[in-house]
């Protein structure tokens, strides 16, 4: 490990441990490469990620280490379509915008900045934590070449 990712590493760990869980190998390892590489990662990505860095993690173990992480807030995760979930180390809770054409993933701020931001009709019985809203549209640059055609 190069002293950047040990350092990224000591961090993790301590934030793992403020909020409760045990700092195991892989819960580190994942946390700590989020942190890093920052974006919006797959699962798939994020065991790539590890992979390249030397550090292999199964994927049935990610999976469950990126639940692990979402449930104690240290990870945000976005559902972004058919059977598709990114995950991203964040403390603020937003939203995001997915780009029809390009597939980007944009943060948008949550204008209360907690959850959950929206309720529920009042018909409904159950209880809701959490409101995430998609917005999806086509993004600033892939507007810009679409209205220089016409
Ligand atoms: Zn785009
Ligand atoms: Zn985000």
């Amino acid at each position: 490990m190069t002293g950047q990712a040990q350092e990224a590493a000591e961090a993790a760990r301590s934030r793992l441990q403020r909020v409760g869980l045990r700092a195991t190998r892989p819960r580190v390892l994942v946390y700590s490469l989020l942190r890093q590489v920052g974006g919006h990662r797959s699962v798939d990505e994020i065991v790539g990620l590890l992979e390249e860095r030397g550090n292999t993690v199964p994927r049935m173990s990610a999976y469950n280490v990126v639940a692990d992480l979402a449930a104690a807030g240290l990870l945000l995760c976005a559902d972004v379509g058919p059977g598709s979930a990114l995950y991203e180390a964040s403390d603020t809770w937003h939203h995001h915008f997915i780009c029809r054409v390009c597939g980007t993933v944009a943060d948008i701020p949550c204008v209360r900045g907690e959850k959950p931001c929206l309720e529920p009709p009042a018909s409904f019985r159950g209880t809701v934590d959490e409101a995430q809203v998609i917005f999806r549209g086509i993004c600033e640059s892939c507007i810009r070449p679409l209205s220089r055609e016409s």
